[in-house]
C-alpha cells in the first residue's frame, strides 16, 4: 500500500541511505530525471543532482542527523526536455529502532509563477524600500527584509496575509475599491501625492510614508502588484520643523521652485494677500503679482535662479504686491536660495508696507507743510521787525527831541513819564533788532572750517570791557577747527558766554570756561559758569523764544538769546542742552556733529 502511493505520487521521491546511495525511485523521479546522456538507473544522488557538491550534500545529511529541516534547494535540472527549474527538499527518514536510517529527495517542478517569485525575491532584497507584492486577491505573496523590519512581522505571518494588515483602520474603508481599481487599470504609479499616507504596524503604531506601486505580469499571465514603501518619518519631521519655522516668520513666507509654481506657504500669506494655503500652493507665483509686472517678474526669476543669493529684492524700486480681490499694495521683499532634495526653491520674505509707506507719506507732508509755515513765519518776523523799525525810530527821535528841548517846561511827573517813553522805545528797538537778527539768520551761509580758539580770542575782546567791569575771568585751552559758519557759531558762544557773566551770583566775581571734547559722532562744546543756575523745570523752556526767567529789574535781556543759539545749532545738525544745579553754576553744552 504504502508501496503504491509512493509510486503514484506527483512529487518526485528518491530514498537514500545515509551515504547518498539510492535505495528507491518513484515513478514520477524516474520521469523526471530522464537527463541528457545519464544512466538509466542512477545509483547516487548526485548523479541525479551534479551540480551539488559532495561538500553540499554531507551538510545536507550532517543537518537531518541534527533533526534540523534543510532549506529548499532551487535547482536547474538537465533533461531531455531542456533545462526543468526544479525545487529539492531534503527529509529524514525515521525508523522507530535504527534511528534516522536515511533520507528522502522531494523535487517538484517550479511552476512559472513561483519562478517570478524566486527571481523577484532576489530582487527584492536588494532593494532600499519594504517590498511587498501581492497578487490579484490582495494576498502578500513576496516581501523583503526591510518590510519585516519596518513593519515589525517575521515573513511567515505575513505571507497569504490581505496586504490590509498593513493598513491603518481609518483608510480600511476605502483601500480595497482602490485596489480594486487599481487592478482594472494597473500602471506605475505614485502614491500618497498631496495627502499623507500611513503605514501600520505589527504593535498598531503608525508612520508616514511614501508608496509607489507597479504590476507585474507573469509568462501565465497572471497579475501582480508590487510596492515599494518607503518611511519618511524623518523626512516629515524636518518638514514640520521647517513648517514651524515658517509659521513662526512675522512676513508672510512664499516658496517657489525654479518654474515659478509656489511650493509652500505660510499663515501670513492669508492677512496680507486673503489667498487660503490651499489657492496658492501648486499655482503661479505671479499671482500675486500685478499684471503689468509680471512678464518683467518671470525674467527676473529666471536670472536669480543662475545666481542664487540672499538679497531683498528691488532694491531702491517701488514693488507692490497683488491681493486676491485685485487690490494693489507696497510690499518689501527679502529673498534666499532654499536647497530642498537636490532642488534649488527660493524662499521670499514679504512684508505689507502699505502703513509705513501712508505713515512716510504723511510725514513727508507735515515736514513740508511745517518748513512752508517756518519760512512765513521768518518771513513774517523779518517783515514785521524791519517795518516797526521805521515808526519806532520816528518817535525815539522826536521823544529825544522833546526831551532834550523841552524838559525845562516839565514837572516832575512829566520828566518821569518821558524817561518811561524813551526807556521803552529803546527796549522795544532791542526787541526789533533781535527778531530781525534772528529771522536773517541761515540766510546766505557759508560753511567753512572754523578755528574755535581764534575765535575765543576775539570774543575775549569783544568782552573785555563786560569782564573788567565785573571782575569776571573767561577761560579757555586749545578749542578744535570745527565746519561751520564762522558769524553764527561767533554769535552761539558770545550768547552763552555773556549770558554766563550776566546771570552772575550777587557779590561774586563771574568765572567762564569753555572747553571742547572729542565725540565719535561730533565735537561737544561746553560753556561753564559759576552763576545762579536754572531750575531743573526750566532747562527746556529757557531755549524759546522770548522766554526769560527774571523780570527786567533783575536782569536786562529780550529772551531771544538763547532762541538764537538753539537756532544755529539746528542749523549746524547738532544739539543744545544744558546742566544746572541751582549753587553750582551752570553748563550749556552744544554738539556739532563732524558730517
Ligand atoms: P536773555 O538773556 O535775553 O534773558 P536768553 O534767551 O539768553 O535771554 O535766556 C533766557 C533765560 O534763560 C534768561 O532770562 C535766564 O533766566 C536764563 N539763563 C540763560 N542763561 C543763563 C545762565 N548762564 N545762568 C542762569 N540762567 C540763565
Amino acid at each position: 500500500m504504502t508501496e503504491l502511493l509512493f509510486d503514484s505520487s506527483n512529487d518526485a521521491i528518491l530514498i537514500m541511505n545515509l551515504d547518498g546511495s539510492i535505495c528507491k525511485i518513484n515513478r514520477a523521479a524516474k520521469k523526471l530525471i530522464t537527463q541528457k546522456g545519464a544512466a538509466p538507473e542512477p545509483q547516487h544522488i548526485l548523479e541525479v543532482l551534479p551540480k551539488i557538491s559532495p561538500n553540499q550534500l554531507d551538510e545536507v545529511i550532517r543537518a537531518l542527523l541534527f533533526n534540523e529541516i534543510p532549506e529548499q534547494y532551487l535547482y536547474s535540472l538537465d533533461t531531455s526536455n531542456g533545462i526543468v527549474p526544479i525545487s529539492v527538499q531534503f527529509s529524514a527518514l525515521k525508523d522507530p529502532e535504527k534511528g534516522i536510517a536515511g533520507f528522502s529527495a522531494s523535487m517538484r517542478k517550479i511552476t512559472a509563477t513561483e519562478q517570478v517569485a524566486n527571481k523577484a525575491q532576489a530582487l527584492l532584497e536588494t532593494a532600499p524600500d519594504a517590498m511587498v507584492v501581492i497578487n490579484g486577491h490582495g494576498q502578500i505573496v513576496l516581501i523583503n527584509a526591510q518590510t519585516e523590519k519596518l513593519f515589525g512581522y517575521l515573513k511567515n505571518e505575513l505571507m497569504g496575509k490581505k496586504v490590509e494588515i498593513l493598513v491603518p483602520n481609518q483608510f480600511l474603508k476605502n483601500h480595497k475599491n482602490h485596489r480594486d481599481s487599481y487592478i482594472k487599470d494597473p500602471k506605475p504609479r505614485s502614491l500618497g501625492l498631496g495627502h499623507e499616507l500611513l503605514g501600520k504596524r505589527k504593535n498598531g503604531s503608525t508612520f508616514p510614508v511614501e508608496i509607489s506601486l507597479s504590476p507585474l505580469k507573469t509568462d501565465d499571465d497572471s497579475l501582480f502588484v508590487s510596492a515599494a514603501i518607503r518611511d519618511i518619518s524623518y523626512r516629515k519631521r524636518a518638514e514640520n520643523k521647517f513648517k514651524g519655522l515658517l509659521e513662526s516668520a512675522p512676513d508672510a513666507m512664499v516658496i517657489v521652485n525654479k518654474d515659478g509654481i509656489i511650493q509652500l506657504v505660510n499663515n501670513q500669506v492669508k492677512n496680507i494677500f486673503g489667498y487660503e494655503k490651499a489657492e496658492l500652493e501648486g499655482k503661479k507665483v505671479e499671482t500675486l503679482i500685478p499684471n503689468k509686472y509680471r512678464n518683467n517678474h518671470a525674467n527676473h526669476r529666471h536670472s536669480f535662479f543662475k545666481a542664487p543669493k540672499t538679497r531683498p529684492m528691488g532694491a531702491g524700486l517701488e514693488l507692490l504686491g497683488l491681493r486676491k480681490n485685485g487690490e494693489e499694495f507696497p510690499v518689501e521683499i527679502s529673498i534666499s536660495p532654499l536647497e530642498m532634495d537636490d532642488n534649488i526653491l527660493v524662499s521670499a520674505a514679504i512684508r505689507d508696507i502699505t502703513e509705513r509707506k501712508a505713515a512716510e507719506t504723511s510725514l513727508k507732508e507735515f515736514n513740508r507743510q511745517l518748513q512752508s509755515k517756518n519760512k512765513e513765519l521768518e518771513q513774517f518776523a523779518y517783515i514785521a521787525s524791519h517795518d516797526l523799525q521805521e515808526p519806532l525810530r520816528t518817535i525815539t527821535g522826536f521823544a529825544n527831541i522833546i526831551s532834550e528841548q523841552y524838559s525845562h517846561s516839565f514837572d516832575q511827573i512829566g520828566h518821569r513819564s518821558m524817561k518811561y517813553i524813551i526807556d521803552a522805545s529803546n527796549r522795544m528797538s532791542q526787541l526789533i533788532k533781535g527778531l530781525l537778527d534772528y529771522s536773517r539768520l541761515g540766510r546766505n551761509r557759508e560753511i567753512k572750517m572754523v578755528d574755535c580758539t581764534k575765535l575765543l580770542r576775539e570774543i575775549q575782546n569783544d568782552l573785555v570791557l563786560l569782564l573788567k567791569s565785573t571782575n569776571g575771568t573767561l577761560k579757555y585751552g586749545n578749542l578744535p577747527s570745527v565746519k561751520g559758519n564762522e558769524v553764527e557759531l561767533r554769535l552761539l558762544l558770545q550768547n552763552l558766554i555773556s549770558n554766563g557773566i550776566k546771570f552772575r551770583r550777587p557779590k561774586e566775581k563771574p568765572h567762564i570756561e569753555v572747553s571742547a571734547e572729542y565725540d565719535k559722532q561730533g565735537w561737544i562744546f561746553a560753556v561753564k559758569d559759576n552763576g545762579i543756575g536754572i531750575p531743573k523745570q526750566y532747562q527746556k523752556r529757557v531755549f524759546l523764544l522770548f522766554q526769560r526767567l527774571h523780570e527786567r529789574g533783575e536782569y536786562e535781556g529780550t529772551g531771544i538769546g538763547l532762541a538764537h543759539c538753539q537756532k544755529i545749532v539746528d542749523a549746524h545738525g547738532g544739539q543744545i542742552w544744558l546742566k544746572s544745579d541751582n549753587d553750582q553754576g551752570s553748563t550749556f553744552f552744544f554738539q556739532l556733529p563732524h558730517k
